[in-house]
C-alpha cells in the first residue's frame, strides 16, 4: 500500500508530499478506485429499503481516498509536473472517467437514488439536502442513467475520447510555450523594457548558458516585452510566437483536437436529449439557456462597442502621430495603450510596483480578510510542501478555532502552467458531528526575485492576487455537510462572485492604506497615485469588455450549434469574432488551438460567466460601498449567505438574501464608466 492511500499521519493530515514518489501514483489510484467501488457496493448490496441517508448521503461521502489522491496527483500536474507525471496522467486518465461512468451508469445504484428522488415530498429535508438529492438524480440522468445499454455503451467511449483529448491539447500548450525562445543579444533590442524585465531576460539566459536576453512565452516575460519593447518588429514576431500555439501543422497542432472536442461533446448532448452541448451545460447554470447568454452578451456588446470604437480611433490616432503607425496591428496594442495611459494618466506599473512588495499584497490580502471575516493568518513550516517556493499558512477564527490551511505558490517554473488559479488538497465536510477544515491553495505566476530587488508586483498582479485569494476565502469559509456542495462546487457563472468582488479593495484608499508601502522608504502610496488608479482603472474598458465577449460568442458558436459544419477552424473563427473585431486578422495566428479555458478546462459554454459574474460582483461592491467597504454588517451576511454556503441552494435566491434584491447590471456599466 502506498502512502496516499493511508489517512495522512500528518499535522493537520496534510499531503505528505516529500514522501510520495511517482511510482505510488498509479498503485494507488488502482487501490483507490477499488476502495471506492466497495463502497459503492455497499450502498447497493444495503438490505434496507433507499432512504436519503442510506443513498444520497453514503454515496455523497464514498470515495473519499480517491479524491484526496486526486486532488493531490492533478493539483501537482497543474503546478509541478514533469514529463513522468504527464505519462502517469495520460495513464490514469482513461481509468478515472472509466470508474465515473461505472458510477453514474449503475443500474442497482440509480435505482435506489431514483427511488429516494421519486419519494423526494414526502421526506422531511433540509434545502442542503434536497439540493444534493437533486445534484446526485441529475448526476445520473444527465449522464445517461435513462438510456438504454447500446446508446449508455456509445457514451462511454465518447467520455474516455474527450478526456483523452482534453489531455492532450494542454500537453501541446505547455510543449509550445517551453519550446520557444527570442535570444536577444544586442542592447538595442531591449529598448524600452524596465529594468527590472531587463534584468529577469539577463538571468534567464544566463540560467540556459547563454548571453544575452532571453525572452519566452511564459506571462512574466511576455507582457512586459509586449508592453513596452520599442522595436516594432520583435513585438511583432514575439506576438506571432504567442498567438500560434496549436497552429503550426506539426505534431503540437490542435486544430483536429478542437473539432474533435467540439463534435463529440455535441454529439453527446444528442444522445442525452439535448439540443446542443450550450443547452445542456446551462441547464446547470444560473443563466439556463443559450439564447439568455447570447443576449445577455449581445445587451453588452451593444453598450460596449460604441466606446470600443472610439477607444480604438482614439489609440490609433495616438499611435500615428506619435511613431507614424498607419494601420494598429495586435502588436501595437498593449505598447500604445501603455504609452497613452502614461499620457493620460502620467502612470506606469513601474512607479507602482514599489508599493506592491509581494509580502507587502499578501499580507493586505489577510487584513483585509481579517478586517471583514475576522480571520488569522500565521505562517507555519510545519507541513510538507510539493515546492521549496510554496507558503503554508494555519488559518484561525476571531475565536482561534482552525478554519483552513493555506497554500500559496506565487513564482513560474517549467513544469507550472500559464496563468493563476485557486484549488484544493482537502475539501471541508461535516462527518458524524465533525466539521473537517479544508486545504486551499493557490496557484499563480508573479515576477520573481531577482538578485537586486524583492517580488514587485505588477497592479494587474496585485489584483490577480486578491482574485483568486477571493476563491480562496470561498474554499476556506465553507461550512457545508456535503463535501459537493462545499466552498467553490457552486454554478460556474457564481463561483467568479467572490474572486471578482474581492479586487474591489485593491482600488480602494481605506484597504490601500494598510499595505501598499514603498518597500524601500516605507512610505504610504500617495493619494494622487490612489487616484491615478482609480481614474486609469476604467482605461479602455469598452476595448477590454469586447474582447471580453468576443470570448464569450467564441466559447458560444463552437457549442451553442451543431458543428459538423464546422470544416476549418481558423475560418470559423473569423467569422466568430465578426462584430468583436477591432484589429487586422492575423492568418498565423488562432485563438482557439490555444483557447485552454474551453477546450482543456472546464469553461465550455461559460466564458460568459466573467461579465456575468461582474455584474453581480459589481452590485455586491456598491452595497459595501452604500454601507463602508470594512462594515462587518455586510460582510457577515456575505459570509453567512454566499462564502459559507457553497453549492446548497440555488444562486439566486443566496444572492438575495445577502443582497436584498436581483443584481442589476447597471452596476457593472456605472463602474466600467460605460453608462452615467
Ligand atoms: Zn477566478
Amino acid at each position: 500500500m502506498t502512502v496516499l492511500n493511508k489517512s495522512f499521519n500528518t499535522p493537520y493530515h496534510t499531503a505528505p508530499f516529500s514522501k510520495i514518489k511517482s511510482a505510488d501514483y498509479l498503485p494507488a489510484f488502482k487501490k483507490g478506485i477499488e476502495n471506492a467501488k466497495a463502497e459503492i457496493d455497499a450502498i447497493t448490496a444495503n438490505p434496507e429499503d433507499p432512504t436519503f441517508e442510506n443513498t444520497i448521503e453514503a454515496l455523497d461521502f464514498s470515495g473519499e481516498e480517491l479524491d484526496r489522491i486526486s486532488s493531490i496527483f492533478f493539483n501537482l500536474n497543474s503546478a509541478e509536473t514533469n514529463d513522468e507525471i504527464q505519462k502517469i496522467a495520460q495513464e490514469v486518465s482513461p481509468l478515472l472517467s472509466e470508474f465515473s461512468n461505472d458510477i453514474t451508469l449503475n443500474e442497482k445504484l440509480f435505482k435506489r437514488v431514483k427511488a429516494v428522488y421519486d419519494s423526494k415530498s414526502t421526506l422531511d429535508l433540509t434545502t442542503e439536502q434536497e439540493t444534493l438529492l437533486d445534484k446526485k438524480y441529475k448526476g445520473f440522468s444527465r449522464n445517461g442513467a435513462n438510456l438504454p445499454e447500446d446508446k449508455k455503451e456509445k457514451l462511454r467511449a465518447i467520455d474516455k475520447e474527450l478526456s483523452q483529448l482534453k489531455l492532450k491539447f494542454g500537453e501541446h500548450i505547455l510543449a509550445e510555450t517551453n519550446k520557444f525562445e527570442m535570444l536577444l543579444t544586442n542592447e538595442d533590442d531591449i529598448s524600452g523594457l524596465p529594468d527590472g524585465a531587463k534584468e529577469a531576460a539577463k538571468q534567464l539566459a544566463e540560467s540556459k548558458d547563454k548571453d544575452g536576453w532571453l525572452i519566452t512565452l511564459d506571462y512574466p516575460s511576455y507582457i512586459p516585452f509586449m508592453t513596452y519593447a520599442d522595436n516594432r518588429e520583435l513585438r511583432k514576431q514575439l506576438s506571432i510566437a504567442f498567438g500560434r500555439k496549436g497552429f503550426q501543422n506539426d505534431e503540437l497542432d490542435n486544430q483536429d483536437i478542437v473539432l474533435k472536442i467540439a463534435k463529440l461533446r455535441f454529439d453527446r448532448a444528442q444522445l442525452l436529449g439535448y439540443k446542443s452541448h450550450a443547452h445542456f451545460v446551462l441547464e446547470e447554470r444560473m443563466a439556463q439557456t443559450p439564447e439568455k447568454v447570447t443576449s445577455f452578451l449581445n445587451e453588452l456588446l451593444d453598450k460596449a462597442k460604441p466606446a470600443a470604437k472610439t477607444e480604438f480611433k482614439k489609440l490609433e490616432d495616438f499611435a500615428k502621430d506619435l511613431d507614424n503607425i498607419d494601420q494598429l496591428q495586435k502588436w501595437d496594442s498593449g505598447y500604445y495603450s501603455e504609452k497613452l495611459k502614461q499620457k493620460l494618466f502620467d502612470l506606469d506599473d513601474e512607479q507602482l510596483k514599489p508599493y506592491f512588495k509581494l509580502e507587502n499584497v499578501i499580507d493586505g490580502a489577510f487584513m483585509v480578510a481579517n478586517k471583514l471575516f475576522g480571520l488569522q493568518f500565521e505562517e507555519i513550516n510545519t507541513i510538507d510542501k510539493y515546492h521549496e517556493d510554496v507558503l503554508t499558512y494555519k488559518v484561525t477564527d476571531s475565536e482561534g478555532e482552525l478554519v483552513s490551511i493555506f497554500y500559496a505558490d506565487f513564482f513560474p517554473r517549467a513544469g507550472k502552467r500559464n496563468g493563476a488559479w485557486m484549488t484544493s488538497y482537502k475539501p471541508q465536510l461535516i462527518k458524524e458531528g465533525v466539521n473537517e477544515r479544508p486545504h486551499v491553495s493557490i496557484v499563480c505566476n508573479f515576477t520573481k526575485p531577482t538578485k537586486s530587488k524583492p517580488s514587485l508586483l505588477t497592479f494587474n498582479e496585485v489584483t490577480t492576487l486578491f482574485h483568486e485569494f477571493g476563491h480562496a476565502l470561498h474554499g476556506m469559509l465553507a461550512n457545508t455537510t456535503y463535501p459537493s456542495l462545499s466552498g467553490t462546487s457552486v454554478y460556474w457563472d457564481f463561483v467568479e462572485l467572490p474572486s471578482q468582488v474581492l479586487e474591489n479593495w485593491c482600488y480602494e484608499k481605506e484597504a490601500l492604506e494598510l499595505f501598499a508601502t514603498h518597500y524601500e522608504t516605507g512610505e504610504v502610496i500617495p493619494m494622487e497615485l490612489i487616484d491615478k488608479i482609480k481614474a486609469s482603472s476604467t482605461f479602455h474598458e469598452g476595448m477590454q469588455t469586447l474582447r471580453q465577449i468576443s470570448f464569450g460568442l467564441l466559447d458560444m458558436s463552437w457549442h451553442g450549434i451543431d458543428p459538423s459544419e464546422i470544416k476549418d477552424v481558423k475560418t470559423h473563427e473569423v467569422e466568430a469574432f465578426g462584430d468583436t473585431s477591432l484589429y487586422p486578422d492575423v492568418a498565423e495566428n488562432c485563438m482557439s488551438t490555444s483557447f485552454s479555458h474551453i477546450f482543456q478546462g472546464g469553461y465550455s459554454s461559460g466564458y460568459y460567466s466573467y461579465k456575468w459574474a461582474e455584474v453581480l460582483d459589481a452590485d455586491a461592491f456598491e452595497y459595501f460601498k452604500e454601507e463602508g467597504i470594512f462594515n462587518k454588517e455586510i460582510a457577515h451576511k456575505f459570509k453567512t449567505f454566499v462564502l459559507s454556503q457553497g453549492g446548497t441552494e440555488d444562486p439566486m435566491t443566496l444572492y438575495k438574501k445577502f443582497r436584498g434584491q436581483e443584481p442589476k447590471p447597471e452596476a457593472l456599466l456605472r463602474r466600467a464608466g460605460l453608462v452615467k
